[in-house]
């Protein structure tokens, strides 16, 4: 079996002298005075399944256990991005988060922090209809459940896991335990993406839960990604106008990612993530952790800040402080996708976190 080799950065510090124009407290800001209050948890870069987008069938070469952050590491870090960095938001991902048995214990140390922040998870559902009310009743706000089709032969095809049953129970689990408004994410495949939209949309607005379609990013393990090959996002608004009566969400959209349009007169939604062909990096509020305790100022960042290495060398809160916001403090403008000059970066989705 040949495993995909999990890419480490190029560049990955761990020495930083922050730069002396660096704010040295108050928001986690960066040069152009984008303010980071949502911090985006990577638990673990394992998974249950093999979405044909993100990870090869045959898996990768797992990020290796000692390099994990601890438990307790891990919660020290999440009580500092909230009482001295200013996030207001924690979403954990993966990988699938739902594979990291402390889950619950986690969600409940982050729910004890005050200011408390809102607490959300994005997941594959599997699992999910046995956990939905422990993870309520410690405190999770919200989920988003990544579901591409709801039809069965496509799911399988696309996923390699004959598994929709246990997606679709996870979803009304999560909804039965309050954990709302229940979100499904999407990513089309080319070519039964436009048919699955609409079959997708229709469930969702049958059972109460809010469509979110986002356009598929290079940031595939095997770096499979072509651009010509993909659904935009204007393509897949023609799909569903065809068969809905769309119009625009009149909220504002703030720093959301997805473009919302009202469904049949609302107020049920649908947002499309048009990530690659209509980017919204200038409105970016995002930070991101890894499960080995990277910094990450972007998805398509070519960097990362080793806080593993900082915490495990017995750095200070002060020392760790410094060095997250000196990686916030370092990122680009935008994620380049659309530059010629454009380098897919070497950690793939799975072990990032979406
Ligand atoms: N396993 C969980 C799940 O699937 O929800 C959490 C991790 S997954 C990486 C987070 C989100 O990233 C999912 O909604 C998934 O569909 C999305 N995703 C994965 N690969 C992607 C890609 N190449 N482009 C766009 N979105 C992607
Ligand atoms: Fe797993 Fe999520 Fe990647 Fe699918 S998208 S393979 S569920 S990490």
């Amino acid at each position: 079996m040949t495993l995909t080799t999990l890419g480490l950065p190029a560049i990955r510090r761990d020495d930083d002298e922050p730069p002396a124009e660096m704010p040295r407290s108050g928001p986690l800001v960066d040069t152009f005075g984008r303010v980071a209050t949502d911090l985006r948890v990577s638990l673990t870069d394992r998974c249950n399944l093999r979405c044909t987008y993100c990870m090869p069938a045959e898996g990768l070469d797992w990020l290796p256990g000692d390099e994990l952050l601890t438990r307790d590491e891990l919660v020290r870090l999440l009580t500092l991005a909230v009482t001295r960095l200013g996030i207001t938001s924690v979403r954990f991902t993966g990988g699938e988060p739902l594979l990291y048995r402390e889950l619950e214990d986690v969600v409940s140390a982050v729910a004890a922090l005050r200011p408390r922040p809102e607490i959300a998870l994005t997941t594959n559902g599997l699992g999910l209809a046995r956990r939905a009310q422990a993870l309520a009743d410690a405190g999770l706000n919200r989920v988003n459940v990544s579901l591409d089709t709801v039809d069965a032969e496509h799911f399988a095809a696309i996923t390699r896991r004959d598994r929709l049953t246990d997606v679709l129970d996870g979803l009304s689990a999560a909804a039965a335990a309050g954990l709302g408004p229940v979100k499904v994410n999407a990513v089309l495949d080319h070519d039964s993406g436009l048919d699955d939209a609409v079959e997708l949309l229709e469930y969702c607005l049958r059972h109460g839960y809010q469509l979110r379609i986002i356009e598929q990013m290079p940031l595939d393990a095997s770096h499979l990604w072509r651009r010509d090959a993909n659904l935009g996002a204007d393509e897949i608004f023609a799909a569903l106008a065809a068969h809905f009566d769309l119009t625009p969400d009149p909220a504002p959209r703030g720093s959301a990612p997805a473009q919302l349009w009202r469904v049949n007169g609302g107020p049920a939604t649908v947002g499309i993530i048009a990530s690659v062909s209509h980017a919204f990096c200038s409105a970016c509020d995002r930070t991101r952790l890894t499960a080995d305790g990277q910094i990450r100022n972007c998805l398509f960042s070519a960097e990362e800040s080793d806080l593993c290495v900082l915490l495990r060398r017995g750095a200070d809160d002060d020392a760790l402080e410094s060095a997250w916001r000196a990686a916030m403090w370092r990122k680009a403008a935008g994620h380049g996708i659309n530059n010629p000059d454009f380098v897919q970066p070497q950690r793939p989705m799975s072990a990032i976190g979406g």
